[in-house]
């Protein structure tokens, strides 16, 4: 679908004008700390959610807005709070889906901030908080669109649903029964997930290709009980020894993950040298690349294996005993192309083959999240692409992405025809999830224009999924 210059303009000046109304928006957004982790206050989410309702509920456009929640499978508890809207199409138009997630990852150790977390500071061309970026501009980007929606035509055809995701950061463990319970109610033949981010703040991209998840505690035993090491050892393996040697076979000696059976997805990637490499992820000095191929080529395409936790004796406490059981957490990503479960297989039998000396293990806490590889080709991505495009004044970039958002699969899952577009309003310096999270007003911007241009002219010109 072709798009029309004259409403880019229109566009272009009344976003620009509602833009310090939308800013400060997003900054009573910030303020709520909506960490969704256990042990973090409930109310905070919710409050969250009260918040992001009344700014859709402000909007008139959705015949029915509500903030549900489901069961957490296997578990006593309901989820954290989400926010579910719906307006029927009229005309022949389709229905656009919008998510975002309220919820924040904590803010970690304050001491690394620059700025108070919840308290949005503006610096230069950018906002600093936690969850200025992932995903309360999200949110926002959503709202801002539909204002001016609305405010181009105020009883549009397009047909609306919205789902602001209250876990996302926490794993969504309820999303699967949300979606369940709630599939006729979300129905839709576009998904917009503005979750994701940009190549640069000058150029924007639209996420083609995310890597899925594989992450699962091991408990490894060796002994009944802890033993003198000197008595014993060098005659008995104690389990931080079973559990060293068994991880490191999950590498070769370049780093590269050794584990048979999981896959590489082969893409072509955009030029991203070294250089880029030291700004972004700042390597101290000396230290070497793991792993063969463009640097883009292994984040993209090939699967990592990251320990992310060990429960072993602390070095304050560390007596001359050979440690009877520990605990590991593995963290790892697998290619676009293959299953979760499959990666699975691989890994358990990995495990089992290479676990040495015979220590006892088993595994908990398995989550599993399959990649994603998104088809551009239809006509709402078409429509997208051509919107960015616009907006920004640059070419689009279809990137990759290292990390994971498996609940994409379960949305693909539950609506096979809908076409999903993963959109998003970061960048490469937005730092999210960690100190100093920020967002650069000019993207956020830019990515208002480009998403209310698409809705609009899905709007003036329907068409049939
Ligand atoms: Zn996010």
């Amino acid at each position: 679908m072709s798009i029309d210059e004259n409403l880019l303009e229109t566009i272009r000046a009344e976003i620009g004008s509602n833009f310090p109304v939308t800013v400060a928006d997003l900054c009573n957004l910030v303020k709520i700390p909506s960490v969704s982790f256990e042990g973090f206050d409930l109310e905070h989410v919710q409050n969250s959610a009260a918040a992001v309702k009344a700014l859709f509920e402000e909007l008139e456009l959705f015949e029915e807005i509500k903030i549900v929640t489901a069961p957490v499978p296997g578990k006593e508890t309901h989820g954290k709070p989400a926010i579910l809207a719906r307006r029927k199409p009229k005309n022949g138009a389709v229905t656009v889906l919008l998510y975002a997630h309220h919820d924040v990852q904590p803010e970690g150790d304050p001491g690394l901030w620059d700025t108070s977390p919840f308290e949005p500071t503006l610096k230069g061309e950018r906002i600093y908080g936690r969850g200025v970026a992932d995903d309360k501009a999200g949110v926002m980007t959503h709202v801002a669109a539909l204002r001016q929606l609305k405010s181009l035509n105020a009883d549009p055809n397009l047909g609306l649903a919205l789902f602001i995701e209250g876990e996302e950061e926490s794993g969504s463990p309820s999303f699967a029964n949300l979606l369940k319970e709630n599939a006729d109610f979300l129905e839709s033949d576009v998904i917009i997930v503005a979750d994701s981010g940009n190549w640069n703040v000058d150029t924007p991209a639209i996420t083609t290709a995310l890597r899925g998840n594989v992450r699962f505690t091991i408990d490894i035993a060796t002994l009944e009980h802890a033993s003198h090491s000197g008595m014993f050892g060098g005659v008995l393996p104690d389990a931080t020894m079973a559990a060293i040697k068994l991880l490191s076979t999950f590498w070769n000696e370049a780093g590269e993950v050794a584990v048979k059976g999981l896959t590489t997805w082969e893409t072509e990637t955009p030029e991203y040298d070294d250089t880029q490499l030291k700004h972004e992820a700042a390597p101290l000095d000396g230290v070497e690349q793991i792993g063969t191929g463009t640097i883009l080529g292994r984040i993209w395409g090939k699967p990592s294996v990251t320990v992310t936790g060990m429960d072993i004796p602390s070095v304050r406490n560390a007596s001359n005993t050979l440690a009877p059981n520990i605990s590991v957490v593995v963290s790892i990503r697998i290619a676009p192309g293959q299953l979760a479960k499959d990666a699975w297989v691989a890994i358990e039998k990995h495990i089992a083959e290479n676990i040495p000396f015979g220590a006892h293990y088993s595994i908990r806490d398995l989550e599993l999240g399959n990649p994603i590889l998104v088809d551009v080709t239809g006509e709402a991505a078409e429509t997208m692409i051509s919107a960015t495009e616009a907006a920004w004044n640059e070419t689009v970039v279809l990137q990759g992405v290292g990390g994971s958002i498996p609940f994409i699969a379960e949305l693909k899952e539950t609506y096979p025809k809908a076409e999903v577009l993963v959109t998003g309003v970061e960048d490469p310096q937005s730092m999210a999830h960690s100190p100093n999270e920020s967002l650069h007003l000019g993207v956020f911007r830019r990515g208002i224009e480009s998403e209310a241009l698409f809705l609009a002219t899905l709007d003036s010109s329907p068409y049939n999924g």
